[in-house]
């Protein structure tokens, strides 16, 4: 089974990258963020709580996204894997999320990380705000605020899967296709 997490700065392309690579391996693909932000538009207590934050660049509580991944996962038993995208974002999460897999037998086969610099990153997230209307993508201090929780919370994250020798780093600048092949090549088949 070929569990794969997509790493990276907000901004870097891991959304669009999970969905071409969810397709291609037939992987059942986990945005937390887009979890959460279906929980927003139906009105649930989860999603007001997690609204204000997610507007802020806050992260929502390690419970929380935890005990999402663990029902997706639960709710997909006959998957040929997972990819998981914008998850974990924590020390937590990382230790939550392999814990969730070992208790099933499985493991994280390949942590893919996008690397992009901050100016490019500024323009994606402000080109996806227009498109997009999404709160946290339209405003400058949110952005900022964003990079500082990558920077402080989740970027450690890249350390944590060197350590466990599954971490692959890849250039996410150029066109979408040329970046999607980098990332095959590290996928096994
Ligand atoms: P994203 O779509 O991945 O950029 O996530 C949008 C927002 O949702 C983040 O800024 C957080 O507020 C929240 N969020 C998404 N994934 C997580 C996570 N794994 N842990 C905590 N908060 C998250």
């Amino acid at each position: 089974m070929l569990n794969l997490l997509i790493f990276g700065p907000p901004g870097a392309g891991k959304g669009t990258q999970a969905l071409k690579i969810a397709e291609k391996f037939k992987l059942i693909h986990i945005s937390t963020g887009d979890l959460l932000r279906a929980e927003v538009a139906a009105g649930t207590e989860l999603g007001k709580a997690a609204k204000n934050l997610m507007d802020n660049g806050i992260l929502v509580s390690d419970d929380i996204v935890v005990g999402m991944i663990d029902a997706k996962i639960s709710n997909n038993p006959s998957a040929n894997g997972f990819i998981f995208d914008g998850f974990p974002r924590t020390l937590p999460q990382a230790e939550a999320l392999d814990n969730l897999l070992s208790n099933r037998g499985l493991s994280i086969t390949v942590t893919l990380s996008l690397e992009v610099d901050e100016e490019e990153l500024y323009k994606r997230i402000s080109l996806r705000g227009k498109m997009s209307g999404r709160a946290d993508d339209q405003d400058k201090n949110t952005f900022l605020k964003r990079m500082q929780v990558y920077t402080t919370e989740t970027s450690p994250l890249k350390d944590y899967y060197k350590k466990k020798g599954v971490l692959v780093s890849i250039n996410g600048i150029g066109e979408i296709d040329d970046i999607f092949n980098s990332l095959c090549k590290e996928i096994p088949a």
